[in-house]
């Protein structure tokens, strides 16, 4: 069984042919007049079809032994570009990039023209994306499903250091990698009315779309199991009605498509409020209920008794979005089978998995139940059917406990209800579930919430984007690493040779000397290699503190400035992510963040010690430039608020101490590195609740600092803004009355952690320990650890392989 299914004895002769070929006969163009979109294509076609042998291998051997199947359902994937990536896991990123020389073509340029699939907004959906390629390289029989977004999140400008988005096109070009499968189509209904039918209460729907497949195969390492990513799109069921537009009333006959097009056109560029918004509903029922109609199709071809389905299905509902997951299942048992809802339910439940990822109360899917009836009458009927079973069931539920409440569906009870397994994200973040998010359904039912520490997958964010790190591990310890990361803990005996410390600083200088050329070109800014790198990217928001982050690179520009003969650690602060479109007080912090930079980057006295780097658009491919060239790792959260993150694991395995508040996966990273190889300060989560019953901790903490009050003096006087000196007003006046994040009360520990950060870097040999420990003690964060687990603990399925 254990035995490779793809025969990887290509060679360069072979596959410069199939380039070759794929440019005449798919591409219909010849050398002489081949650009670089087309070279890409080409190589493109011509890696995928590498992949699709050991994928009708995998899917054949999965019918043939008739394995359990993961279906890991999720709003978003963050996928990102997926050439290097598949050339990488099938061991041919070399030999293509060799074969496109002799083209004439530079690979590198080859790779980064093609656009990002920014089907997601940030740590979920990149999360779904790295759980595809760990399944994939652990042989666990899967197909994630997803909607196929015309235009995934938005793209990013700054016009006067403000934020403006752009819609994103990444399907403007072809997208190679997709097969679509116009024969796998289903029927999705929304609205309309309960009818009775021979006894029997059935839905008509008033509305009506068809789902249709589009399948991308996810290559795991080395190639030896592929699995599918299923994104579905959305068309209508009628075509046109002709006889509207014979009539001359043409809106009316194009409406049908207009409603199709709208539902997979655009991914909610937000993922930390909920708004209840009738589209994003109908595109959650969208998504499950064509996943669950394909899912039953799959099982009934191989299957006749449905009462079985837990035995060969295990879904995972990534986060609440596609928690009608539950009731769409009962439906399908009910209305299309005939089981009885007391039967369904258990089947739906035992089938059913249900992932957290936040304890922000504004980001928990809460549902008006007059558009829940409206949009879902039936299900409006079975959600609170499962209601009163559960109420039955559990006769010592507090009334307060309940699906429906004070007229809305709440998507996370529900979810909760419905899964037989619910787990946090992050050891703190589990326990925090337990405690705080659902404690009575927790005493109800002991031992259903459980904990999967997220992870990131290694192939991508350490052998694929640093070449320089990744080749002086495998000449250290050997190859082997990349699918059994626990091995990097083998680099440790040698952090103590010098000659070990002095490659692994080369590794890292040479990374931060391309990194300078990239920010040269993308920001026009000149920054020494030599600098200490110190980055934090991920999405703007007020917990995770970017607020935090540039008061005190203020506080930090102010003290050199005091003293600029002093004998100060040059610093390249970057920063990197996009804000909620809707949300102001992220896109103030973002003004103010250009604002700082500006006024910094031009002042003569400070220039060679601090540049502040915002360049825009941060997405999966900028942090593949920007984490292996980072020196320090920014997770500065609030304290309870962070549920895991995995941008912490990325810099972690690239060699970056991190400088971190114990909050999300900071705890275990912590716990793993030891405390001399991390830089922590601030408040607890329990500090935090505790520090928020005074009512006055802000101004208290501005007033005990006198750092913290010459910053924002400064900005209140319009230092940074000088053609507007009111205009963070509103932003000083929030720190020092509100400050619901704790930013002043973190701010001290914070600068003082800074310091000791400096005087780390400045010891060479120190801090290349340090450093070299990160990498040596991250096997814990690779993404197979997670997806072991989950298949051992949540859905009871074994490796292929
Ligand atoms: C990893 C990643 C994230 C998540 O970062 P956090 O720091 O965990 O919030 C977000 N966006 C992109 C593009 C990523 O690659």
């Amino acid at each position: 069984m254990g035995k490779v299914l793809n025969d990887l004895s290509v060679t360069p002769n072979l596959l410069k042919a199939e380039v070759l070929r794929h440019l005449t006969f798919t591409l219909g163009k010849d050398t002489p007049n081949a650009s670089l979109y087309d070279w890409r294509m080409a190589l493109s076609f011509a890696i995928r079809d590498r992949i699709v042998e050991p994928w009708f291998a995998s899917t054949r051997r999965t019918w043939a032994e008739d394995r359990k199947r993961v279906y890991y359902l999720s709003m978003e994937f963050l996928i990102g570009r997926l050439l290097e990536d598949a050339c990488v896991n099938l061991g041919l990123r070399e030999m293509a990039e060799e074969v496109m020389a002799e083209f004439g073509q530079d690979f590198r340029a080859i790779i980064e023209d093609e656009p990002d699939a920014a089907l997601g907004n940030g740590g979920l959906g990149r999360l779904a994306a790295c759980f595809m390629e760990s399944m994939a390289t652990l042989g666990c029989p899967a197909y994630g499903y997803g909607i196929r977004y015309e235009h995934g999140l938005f793209r990013q400008r700054f016009e006067g250091g403000q934020q403006v988005e752009t819609p994103e096109d990444w399907l403007l070009m072809r997208h190679p990698w997709e097969f679509e499968r116009p024969e796998s189509q289903y029927t999705i209904g929304f609205k309309g009315e309960m009818a009775t039918r021979d006894g029997r209460e059935v839905w008509v729907p008033g509305e009506t779309v068809l789902a249709t497949a589009h399948d991308t195969p996810v290559v795991g390492w080395q190639g030896k199991w592929a699995n599918t990513l299923r994104l579905w799109g959305a068309k209508p069921t009628t075509l046109f009605d002709l006889e509207r537009f014979n009539r001359g009333d043409f809106a009316a006959a194009a409406e049908p498509e207009a409603l199709a097009r709208t539902l997979s056109r655009v991914l909610y560029p937000d993922d930390t409020t909920y708004q209840g918004k009738e589209l994003r509903l109908k595109q959650e029922f969208f998504l499950t209920s064509a996943a669950l109609q394909d899912i039953l199709r799959r099982f009934k071809a191989a299957h006749s008794d449905v009462r079985k389905l837990p035995n060969h299905v295990a879904i995972q509902m990534n986060d609440t979005h596609p928690a009608i997951a539950g009731p769409e299942l009962i439906r399908l048992l009910m209305d299309d089978h005939g089981v009885p809802f007391e039967e369904a339910a258990p089947i739906a439940r035992e089938c059913l998995g249900y992932t957290n990822h936040t304890l922000l109360p504004e980001a928990l899917e809460r549902w008006a139940t007059f558009t829940f009836g409206n949009v879902l009458p039936r299900h409006m009927q079975i959600v609170e059917r499962i209601d009163a079973w559960h109420k039955d069931e559990n006769y010592h539920r507090p009334h307060y406990i309940g699906i429906v409440k004070h007229h809305e569906v709440r998507m996370g009870e529900l979810a909760f209800i419905m899964a037989h397994k619910v787990n946090g994200v992050s050891a703190l973040h589990s326990e925090l579930v337990k405690k705080n998010l659902f404690p009575e359904l927790n005493k109800l039912h002991p031992g259903r919430i459980i904990n999967q520490t997220n992870g990131v997958t290694p192939r991508r964010w350490l052998k694929m984007c640093n070449r320089p790190l990744s080749s002086l591990i495998t000449e250290t310890i050997g190859p082997g690493w990349e699918d059994d990361l626990d091995r990097l803990t083998a680099l440790e005996p040698h952090i103590s040779e010098k000659g070990f410390r002095a490659l692994f600083d080369s590794a890292k200088r040479t990374n931060k000397i391309a990194l300078s050329h990239w920010i040269k070109d993308h920001c026009g800014l000149t920054v020494s290699p030599d600098a200490l790198f110190d980055v934090q990217v991920k999405r703007i928001h007020e917990y995770k503190r970017q607020l935090l982050n540039i008061l005190e690179t203020i506080a930090h520009w102010h003290q050199i400035k005091a003293a600029p003969k002093g004998n100060w650690v040059p610093r390249v602060k970057i920063f990197g992510g996009k804000s909620a479109p809707g949300y102001f007080v992220a896109k103030e912090i973002i003004h103010l963040i250009n604002d700082v930079a500006r006024v910094v980057n031009a002042d003569p006295e400070t220039r060679h010690l601090l540049t502040v780097v915002y360049p825009a658009n941060y997405n999966v491919s900028m942090a593949e430039h920007l984490i292996p060239a980072a020196d320090l790792s920014e997770q500065i959260s609030t304290a309870g608020k962070e549920a895991s993150g995995t941008g912490n694991m990325k810099f972690m395995m690239n060699g970056a101490p991190t400088i971190g508040t114990l909050d999300g996966a900071n705890v275990e990273i912590l716990e793993q590195v030891g405390a001399e190889n991390f830089f922590l300060f601030g408040l607890t989560a329990e500090e935090v609740m505790r520090r928020r019953e005074d009512p006055e901790h802000s101004r208290k903490a501005i007033e005990a600092s006198q750092p913290l009050q010459d910053v924002l003096q400064m900005i209140a006087e319009g230092r940074f803004s000088p053609d507007q000196p009111d205009r963070y007003h509103g932003l000083v006046h929030r720190v020092w009355h509100h400050d619901y994040f704790l930013v002043a009360s973190d701010f001290d520990a914070y600068h003082a952690a800074q310091a000791q950060v400096d005087i780390a870097f400045a010891d060479r040999d120190r801090w290349l320990r340090m450093a070299a420990m990160n990498t040596a003690r991250s096997g814990f964060f690779s993404s197979d650890r997670t997806i072991r687990s989950y298949m051992k603990d949540i859905w009871s399925v074994t490796s292929a392989l």
